[in-house]
């Protein structure tokens, strides 16, 4: 594991006392929350993670999400992610899953609204439906985030069985001409990927000079 990780972890750990991480949002009723990073592996892509379950079911966006409803964009499922690495951010080492650069470009809760209601203060029935959703192949949801907001449409590719749609549904959320993506900067931390790339060198310096 590597020391940005780890410390972020033993950080968690010790903000949560001795719980087990995780146990946290399964006890609570607490909204479930969504993750989108956006990562810099050799193909730059978004990754969305939807809290379900005690754990983060996770899609690749290749593209990145856009608020334009005529705009769809291909979401890959990849595999599931623990609560702790959907939310990191820093720099995976070459070697590891998951290597390169890594902000948390937005994150927030999120409740399934295919009926037209919302879930966000029934993490039980939110999860059902949720999980219901994704074995249909079809989740209508509501984001409440930093920079995604509104309802959303995740939709299983016909005769896929990994390649999904994430496309923004009509509603006053919806903003054709936004530069979405252009909204490059972590929501945690300010920084951009590249901030991130120039810190990493300026240790590897100082690390040469010492
Ligand atoms: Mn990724």
């Amino acid at each position: 594991m590597n020391t940005a990780l780890r410390q972020y972890l033993s950080r968690r750990n010790y903000e949560q006392g001795t719980q087990p991480s995780g146990a946290r949002h399964r006890a609570s009723n607490e909204p479930l929350r969504f993750v989108v990073q956006k990562h810099a592996t050799r193909r730059a892509h978004y990754d969305l993670h939807l809290e379900v379950g005690g754990e983060f079911k996770s899609w690749a966006i290749p593209r990145g999400p856009s608020s334009d409803p005529e705009d769809t964009r291909l979401a890959l499922k990849s595999k599931d992610h623990s609560l702790e690495y959907g939310e990191f951010e820093g720099s995976v080492p070459d070697g590891e899953c998951g290597a390169g650069d890594v902000i948390v470009w937005d994150t927030g809760v999120y409740s399934p609204d295919g009926d037209g209601n919302f879930f966000f203060g029934d993490r039980e029935e939110a999860e059902m439906r949720v999980e219901q959703a994704l074995a249909d192949g079809r989740l209508s949801l509501f984001f409440w985030g930093y920079k995604l907001a509104g309802s959303w449409m995740l939709e299983l590719r016909e005769g896929s069985e990994r390649e999904w749609l994430l496309v923004k549904r009509e509603d006053v959320f919806a903003e054709p001409a936004r530069d979405l993506l252009g909204e490059e900067r972590s929501v945690l931390s300010g920084r951009t990927l590249e901030d991130l790339r120039d810190e990493a060198t300026d240790v590897e310096a100082r690390r040469r000079r010492a």
